[in-house]
């Protein structure tokens, strides 16, 4: 009885000191209902929104490599600055590689309406400010178009869109010009991320090299433009990847990430802004500059 007693007595000295409670994880997932109060108080409202998708890379990395790579990446920063991620989400814009095998397509009005919904109930669950991270080249159109689109009413949060981020300049010499999809850098991430998944001596089954079938000049876009350059929804060589190449891109990647996260914490701006806009927006006769 004694023993118990001290053992209690030593829990309680240690429990006020605050020594034994857990440290929150930064999975929207992992966290029970009253943690994720914690969490979301810690983060300061601030949540990630990893972007990824489903989709063929090349003939040697996982059809879900830009979900597992932007996954990776955000988890990591966000452990160094803390936000709370929200849960894998893949539901985006990759009608090009529709003739791939184990690729998710999504309707348009789908992707907008349901990263609309998804936003809206981060926010009525207190992210304030969420910010959507992308993964995807083939996102680089919609999310920003989502984002403005968040001025057609009223909403009491903020979204932040933080597109591909090229690395800077340095680090481990890249061997490869052409280098678009699941090429030396994407294939150098997945070894980082998950090296296990990485086939390598697939690389060169298929070719990567851009077959440039349409010409036209640069001033005009066509969808098919993609599959007129890369039919094998490949562009590049990932056999010369290299785990330095990918450690130096991940880091910077994840660098980025962290830099975004304390701007948006510190940012008392964006809101205010949007508030007086949407007010202004009611009656704009009446607006004065
Ligand atoms: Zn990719």
């Amino acid at each position: 009885m004694r023993k118990a007693l001290i053992a209690f007595a030593i829990g309680m000295f240690w429990s006020s000191l605050g020594w034994t409670q857990a440290k929150l994880s930064v999975r929207w997932e992992e966290l029970t209902a009253g943690d994720f109060q914690s969490a979301i108080g810690q983060s300061r409202g601030t949540c990630l929104l990893p972007f990824g998708i489903v989709e063929k890379h090349g003939p040697h990395l996982p059809l879900g490599t830009d979900l597992l790579d932007v996954r990776y990446a955000v988890l990591r920063a966000a452990e160094q600055e803390y936000a709370v991620v929200f849960p894998e989400y893949y539901f985006g814009q990759i009608f090009e590689a529709r003739h791939e095998p184990g690729t998710i397509a999504y309707s348009a009005h789908l992707q907008l309406e349901l990263l609309q919904e998804t936003t809206d109930e981060m926010a009525r669950n207190g992210c304030k400010k969420v910010v959507i991270v992308n993964g995807h080249g083939g996102n680089e159109n919609l999310l920003p178009f989502f984002s403005q689109t968040q001025l057609e009413k009223p909403h009491d949060y903020v979204v932040y869109f933080m597109g591909l981020v090229e690395p800077p300049p340095g680090g481990p010499a890249k061997k490869t010009s052409i280098d678009m999809h699941a090429g030396e850098s994407e294939t150098s991430k997945m070894m980082i991320s998950n090296p296990n998944l990485v086939h390598l001596n697939r690389a060169q089954q298929e070719s990567g090299a851009d077959q440039a079938r349409l010409k036209l000049p640069d001033t005009l876009y066509t969808a098919i433009w993609w599959y007129a350059r890369f039919p094998n929804h490949y562009s590049g060589d990932g056999s010369a990847a290299t785990h330095e190449r990918g450690e130096f891109e991940m880091k910077s990647w994840q660098d980025a990430i962290v830099t975004a996260i304390r701007a948006v914490k510190a940012d008392q701006e964006s809101l205010k802004l949007q508030n007086e806009f949407f007010e202004k927006a009611k009656h704009p006769l009446d607006t004065r500059p």
